[in-house]
């Protein structure tokens, strides 16, 4: 490997924007107050841009804009179809750009090219999901014969406030758009401050694929000045946010005085269960994938591993063996595996649970930085195996790509250790026996269970955690209800 710097390896995109500004009714603006933050490329930590830093006034003239397009733009007559081209236009401009899109994520974010290249496509359905959603959408209608007919005329709420997370940002960014814009709402987005130079992108495509002034806001900067802005602004009815659960608890006490509809995704600590009749193989792929994928910087992360007894020490073995294989890299070069974590504060976290987790497991992987990667926020897959289960490395969400690996004996400890933490985002379950598969699922507290299987989303399942993991369920028609008023109207026959 080589000894060069990192930031002698960093690939800087050709035509970067030279300022990140906020989008105010179809104008791309500075700060009112001219203020800006620096933001950082993940691999150099060296700071690349400056972005315009959001202030109350500033999320006050977006909301301003979405509320005069919510009342007199065309956007929420239109009809459900109407909206939809609009919407599969966006789908297409974002699929003939993914290869942008992903090279502009992969800088700011330091996802691997190839899995921002997969979210940078996601995104694209995520908008082509509710586009189709919401032609087909019935509202029902009840009859009491002789008497009433009594149905639902559902309408968009307004403005719409959207707060996101920066992993993977822009696919998070369109899993609220799409819906927010679908049903007919305007919108404020407030992307977040590590990474918003792909969410910068949004209103040259709006833009293009016509959707009309003043519907779609961006404004830059900290949660604590435009996130909260947005929270306690009484023109902005609901608040969908993704981020930690703890900045989720704060969010939820700044919006009661407003009572607000609130959709929370938030933190996760999620059991990947290994029994001992499992397709080994199968289950140790998986759960590689399930940890270190996108860095480890996931919200459904399989970042603890329960493994029965009987075949514990084998998979301890095998899965460290394997975990040492996974690639970190440039973000940029194809054949990486895991990058950049997103940020230096980050890292330091990340690194201090490491450093954790050596008093409070077996380090059987990892550990480090890879050789020839120091100087960006690089870190080795890391495994620690015997964790016991008040350990903090099994408790709190790390975030990044390590792993606390826990033996078990029964289907009952098994049990009790999956729920042990505050979280109840995902889980993952792997046995060949269908009986005990399915009663461990029902019974396990996550929002969301795969059996012998890895991550894949539905989009039209329930999308959401449990406990401290999150408020409400998205996916599907839950996300058209969340972002939509259901009126009943009566009348007598
Ligand atoms: P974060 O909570 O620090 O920030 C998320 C967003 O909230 C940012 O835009 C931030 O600026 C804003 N914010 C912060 N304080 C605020 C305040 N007081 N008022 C309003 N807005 C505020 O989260 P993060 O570190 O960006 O993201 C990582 C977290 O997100 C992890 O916990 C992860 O599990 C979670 N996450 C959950 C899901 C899910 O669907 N459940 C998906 C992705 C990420």
């Amino acid at each position: 490997p080589s000894t060069a710097p990192a930031y002698d390896r960093r690939h800087v995109p050709a035509d970067l924007p030279t300022k990140i500004q906020h989008y105010i009714g179809g104008r791309h603006v500075d700060s009112l107050d001219g203020g800006t933050f620096d933001v950082l490329d993940p691999v150099s930590n060296e700071t690349y841009i400056a972005a315009s830093a959001g202030k109350k006034a500033d999320v006050d003239a977006a909301v301003a804009a979405a509320r005069a397009a919510f009342a007199e733009g065309p956007w929420p007559r239109m009809l459900p179809r109407e909206r939809s081209r609009v919407l599969h236009r966006i789908a297409d401009i974002v699929e003939s750009r993914d290869a942008r899109l992903a090279e502009l994520e992969s800088f700011d974010s330091g996802l691997p090219i190839t899995q921002a290249l997969g979210q940078a496509r996601r995104a694209a359905e995520n908008f082509r999901f509710f586009a189709d959603l919401v032609v087909a959408q019935s509202d029902d209608t009840f009859k009491v014969p002789g008497r009433q007919i009594n149905y639902v005329n559902r309408k968009p709420i307004g403005v719409a406030g959207l707060i996101t997370p920066w992993n993977t940002p822009f696919m998070l960014e369109s899993w609220k758009l799409g819906p927010a814009l679908a049903t007919g709402n305007t919108v404020v987005l407030k992307p977040a401050e590590f990474t918003p130079l792909s969410a910068s992108l949004w209103a040259g495509i709006f833009e293009e694929a016509g959707l009309p002034e003043g519907v779609f806001n961006l404004v830059h900067g900290l949660g604590e000045d435009a996130g909260d802005a947005l929270v306690t602004h009484p023109d902005v009815p609901l608040i969908s946010f993704t981020g930690e659960s703890r900045t989720g608890q704060l969010i939820f006490a700044n919006a009661a005085p407003h009572l607000k509809g609130l959709s929370m995704e938030l933190g996760g600590k999620s059991p990947a269960v290994v029994f001992a009749d499992a397709d080994l193989a199968a289950a140790i792929d998986a759960t590689i994938f399930g940890v270190f994928s996108l860095n480890g910087e996931r919200c459904t992360a399989g970042s603890r591993i329960l493994v029965q007894r009987e075949v514990y020490d084998e998979f301890v073995e095998r899965y460290a063996a394997q975990a040492e294989r996974v690639k970190v890299g440039y973000p940029h070069d194809p054949a990486t595996e895991v990058g950049a974590l997103v940020h230096p504060e980050h890292y330091a976290k990340v690194t201090s649970y490491i450093e954790l987790g050596r008093s409070e497991g077996r380090l059987v992987a990892g550990g480090g930085t890879p050789d020839g990667l120091e100087g960006g926020n690089f870190v080795s897959p890391t495994v620690f195996a015997d964790v016991a289960p008040d350990a903090r490395i099994f408790q709190e969400e790390i975030f990044g790509p390590v792993v606390a690996i826990t033996p078990f004996d029964t289907d009952e400890e098994a049990l009790a250790l999956a729920n042990a933490t505050k979280y109840g985002l995902a889980a993952y379950v792997w046995t060949n026996d269908l009986t005990r598969a399915h009663n461990f699922a029902q019974a396990i507290e996550a929002g969301m269970v795969w059996l012998n299987s890895n991550n894949v989303r539905d989009l039209r399942t329930p999308f959401g955690g449990v406990k401290a993991s999150g408020l409400g369920h998205e996916g599907g028609y839950r996300s058209i209800d969340f972002y939509t008023d259901q009126q009943a109207v009566h009348i007598t026959l």
